[in-house]
């Protein structure tokens, strides 16, 4: 599959229901994705429940090989696979975006299929001897959203599948082909009934997939309100959970801080996949000695950052990837113009166009408890928030429901230490935002969710305990 139009002729659907799929930045047309129902999902799970014990029962050196080859296999098709991206999500190839994600799909291959989880001695003493292995838990199911489709499904993919068990996979509805295509690629290298895609609505194949007694653990990303209702869902079952959810990370710049210094990592930390990313800066509090410098320099810096058409190669920030998040970023810009707030760049969407183009805007002096500030924002506006006291400011970023990342800006690093010690978030970065590493564990503090993934930490998080005693 290493032109686009083969790989899009391997994913149509020759028969079943279907939707047509269209580009979020022109309209065009682009294929048709499969719809697939409840009962395609049962069939799903009972092939993962067959092939899981032979997967599991191979050298772990085999499996990790196995895993290596998948990574090999994306490359190989990481042009046409980020083409597919770039078309459906909307994201540019370049910058962080399309190709980068495809890049991230093979690291984030290689690097579980590198990491051993061996058997853990727990006590070898006078007073006995216990050690811990990690079994698989079975099937796992995992359910992604349209943000970073191809990148997050293979975070929860690839984890499991090293550990032994099998997966069901649950693409989200507005991005089906490019999770369709990419676990196209992996099956070119993993044995049948290993990987299993059903493309389908979430409150039916989701939901299923959540109750189904057959499945030994969920990895779910998406939103705080789904991720409540998965928590529900599963308890008929006791099924395991790591839930990712949403997130309205808080930066804070220190009076300390060189605004023409962190201008470029403040933009790129909140515009991000065009402000579409979970762990994306989306509440940014200011010391008031440096407020106006700071906001002058992110708006020269953002002023210049080309948005555009996801293929054409200039372009490094994209449409919104579909209309109804559009239509919350520019009903949250409305009523942060309403309240008052100033208007730096942006705030004035053609909302005729055929594109999702939102454009790229700072909003400043607005109103810590504005609407702006207080929801998830998810798309390319920032607010801008005026502070005088690092109490003040430490207490602003905590108050909400959600603690998913964070970040603190100052050139003093035992300041930014102190400040970033009394955060809660399950990350805080300083001078920057939202960078991920594949042996850094990453997970949500409060309601951004439980569990984390990478590293050591999330092979564990997809095996089950055993303690052998005695
Ligand atoms: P969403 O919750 O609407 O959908 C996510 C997935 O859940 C989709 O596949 C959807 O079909 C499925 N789903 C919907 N209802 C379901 C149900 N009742 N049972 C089972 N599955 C169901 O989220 P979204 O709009 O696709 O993604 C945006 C949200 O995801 C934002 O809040 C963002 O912050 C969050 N997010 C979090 C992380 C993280 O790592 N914490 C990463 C990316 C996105």
């Amino acid at each position: 599959m290493e032109t686009y139009d083969s790989l899009l002729a391997a994913i149509t659907p020759s028969s079943g229901e279907t939707r047509e799929v269209f580009d979020p930045a022109t309209g065009e047309l682009i294929g048709t994705a499969p719809v697939q129902d409840v009962a395609a999902l049962e069939a799903a799970i009972d092939r993962a429940e067959a092939a899981q014990p032979a997967w599991a029962a191979l050298p772990d050196a085999e499996r990790s090989a196995i895993l290596h080859r998948v990574a090999d296999a994306i490359e190989a098709s990481a042009e046409p696979l980020a083409e597919l991206l770039s078309r459906e999500q909307g994201k540019p190839l370049n910058g962080p975006n399309a190709r980068f994600e495809v890049g991230g799909c093979v690291a984030w291959t290689r690097t579980p299929a590198d990491t051993p989880l061996p058997v853990e001695v727990l006590v070898d003493d006078e007073s006995g001897y216990a050690e811990m292995h990690y079994r698989p838990l079975g099937v796992v199911g995992a359910i992604s959203p349209w943000n970073w489709p191809m990148m997050i499904s293979i975070w929860q993919i690839v984890p499991a599948l090293r550990m032994g068990n099998t997966v069901v996979i649950k693409p989200a509805e507005t991005t089906t082909l490019s999770v369709v295509a990419l676990v196209a690629v992996m099956n070119q290298v993993l044995p049948e009934g290993v990987l299993n895609i059903v493309p389908g609505p979430g409150r039916t194949v989701g939901d299923a997939l959540t109750r189904s007694p057959k499945i030994g653990k969920i990895m779910f990303t998406g939103s705080t309100p789904v991720g409540k209702r998965i928590i529900e869902a599963s308890a008929a079952n006791v099924t395991r959970l790591t839930l990712e959810l949403g997130g309205n990370d808080a930066g804070i710049v220190l009076p300390d801080a060189d605004p023409k210094a962190i201008a470029e990592d403040l933009f790129w930390g909140a515009f991000i996949n065009t402000g579409q990313t979970c762990a994306a800066l989306k509440r940014l509090y200011v010391h008031d000695s440096i407020y106006d410098a700071v906001v002058d320099e992110l708006a020269k810096v953002a002023a210049a950052v080309p948005m555009g058409v996801g293929l054409d190669e200039q372009n490094v920030l994209g449409p919104l990837q579909n209309r109804a998040q559009f239509d919350v970023v520019d009903q949250l810009v409305e009523s942060a113009k309403a309240s008052g707030a100033r208007v730096v760049l942006g705030g004035d969407p053609d909302r005729e166009a055929v594109g999702n183009f939102y454009p790229t805007t700072l909003i400043a002096d607005i109103d810590p408890h504005q609407e702006l500030v207080l929801e998830e924002q998810f798309g390319p506006a920032l607010p801008i928030i005026r502070y005088s006291d690092v109490d003040e400011a430490v207490r602003l970023a905590n108050e909400l429901e959600v603690g998913l990342g964070s970040s603190v800006w100052s050139s003093d690093r035992q300041r930014a230490l102190a400040v970033a010690a009394r955060l809660q978030a399950g990350t805080t970065w300083i001078n920057s935002h939202g960078g991920l590493h594949p042996m850094i564990p990453f997970g949500g503090a409060k309601q951004s969710g439980y569990g984390r993934e990478f590293g050591v930490e999330g092979l564990k998080a997809v095996a089950e305990p055993h303690v052998i005693s005695g």
